[in-house]
């Protein structure tokens, strides 16, 4: 009861804020919908010849069409899976272990989400080469750099699309077309990979146009349900599975398919899709508006990032003598909900790799926050945070022994 109260009193006291959108999202109402029928009338296994199983089959070809349609794919290239991390794991490792005995070379960035980084590094533990490449201040890679360190043994590239820490958008086409040139003039096809988790949703997608042999989504980062992704992949490109059952998914996805998230990805992809313009737009306010107050009432700031560069709904911020876990947690108290740097790296105690690729010193990268924003984010946010934060950051300095030293030697 007592419990009860307190909490009552915190909610007449604080808003509620949720700008951590690319750790996850809210779920649309509209999805929920949608998926609710295949819990208790749609239940059938889709392998099964019965009605009830012909029906949930239907269901998922229906969803792979409209996923196609939507990334501009043929249905027969668009294959469910259990997340975005396990749809990077069967592109890196179903392209690399299809070949047996021979030592191969991976290409990939400094800055990839984990599920990349730490598949690669398993493949260069078993003996295969691997280049990380650089980024420059902004979190871009260099094509010109890439190109140079294509070797004859190079079998696959995997950039990801925009950085989930600090939004930064690699031009993914342009690889795609100096990796094209060289595939022209060799046998062994180079194939490339883009984790698009943080652009699925947010910018138009055309798998054609952009190039790539495959590509990975995730459903709950575009309000969608948890546990459900996509991986693309081109006609013709052979995948060496990495989990062994029946014929789900061609194999490369076996086990019963999760019919009920499956059709929630493809609902929250459509909305998502449908949306794409108007979002941006309002997207894009809520951050310059939160980038310009910022700047305007707290002192020694950085926003990491090139504007140009970064997509719209990851706003990256250094405050200078802040511990940026300190500044988290007192966020929270207010109802606030913010990131330091990614989700996955604020449990250990390192610094966040992808900063440090972009060779902001430790000690700035340790005050770190992202502030990333959905469709269901106001104005009225973005007030309520400008309104408690420079208070808290004046008192987290006001403790820090860097901050304002003369006062310190009193
Ligand atoms: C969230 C995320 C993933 C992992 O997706 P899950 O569905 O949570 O496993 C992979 N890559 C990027 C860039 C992400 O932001």
């Amino acid at each position: 009861m007592l419990v009860n109260k307190i909490g009552e009193k915190n909610k007449m006291k604080y808003k509620k804020v949720y700008l951590d959108n690319s750790a996850t999202t809210i779920m649309h109402p509209e999805v929920i919908k949608e998926m609710q029928k295949y819990f208790y009338k749609i239940y059938g296994n889709p392998s099964s010849l019965h009605n009830f199983g012909k029906n949930a089959k239907i269901a998922i070809e229906k969803a792979r069409e409209e996923v196609a349609v939507l990334l501009n794919a043929n249905p027969s290239e668009i294959f469910f899976t259990g997340s975005g991390t396990e749809s990077n794991n069967i592109a890196i490792f179903g392209i690399v272990n299809n070949v047996c005995g021979k030592q191969i070379h991976v290409i990939t960035s400094k800055i990839e989400h984990h599920s990349v980084l730490n598949s690669i590094k398993h493949i260069e533990k078993c003996g295969h080469e691997v280049t990380y490449l650089d980024v420059d201040k902004h979190g871009i890679i260099s094509v010109e750099d890439l190109k140079k360190n294509i070797k004859n043994n190079t079998l696959l590239v995997s950039i990801m699309h925009a950085n989930n820490e600090v939004g930064s958008l690699q031009s993914i086409d342009k690889i795609a077309i100096e990796i094209k040139k060289i595939n022209n003039k060799r046998e062994q096809k180079i194939y490339l990979h883009s984790d698009s988790v943080q652009t699925a949703g947010k910018i138009p997608i055309d798998v054609k146009r952009i190039g790539v042999d495959l590509l990975s989504l995730s459903a709950h980062k575009f309000n969608g349900p948890k546990g459900v992704g996509v991986l693309y992949i081109k006609n013709g490109t052979h995948i060496s599975p990495m989990f062994f059952g029946g014929h789900h998914e061609k194999g490369i996805r076996p086990g019963t398919e999760n019919v009920p998230a499956i059709v929630g990805l493809a609902k929250a992809f459509k909305i998502a899709n449908n949306n794409l313009q108007k979002d941006k737009i309002y997207i894009s306010h809520l951050r310059e508006k939160l980038k310009t107050g910022i700047i305007n009432t707290i002192s020694e700031v950085t926003i990491n990032g090139d504007e140009k560069t970064t997509i719209y709904n990851i706003l990256n911020v250094s405050f200078n003598h802040v511990e940026g876990e300190a500044l988290l947690l007192m966020l929270d108290m207010k109802g606030i909900a913010v990131s330091t740097g990614s989700a996955c790296a604020s449990e250990t105690i390192s610094p966040s790799h992808v900063l440090s690729a972009m060779q902001i010193d430790p000690v700035v990268i340790h005050g770190t926050i992202r502030f990333s924003f959905g469709h269901y984010n106001t104005n009225k946010d973005i007030d309520y945070v400008l309104g408690v934060l420079h208070t808290i950051v004046e008192k987290l300095r006001s403790m820090s022994p860097t901050f304002n030293k003369k006062s310190r030697n009193i």
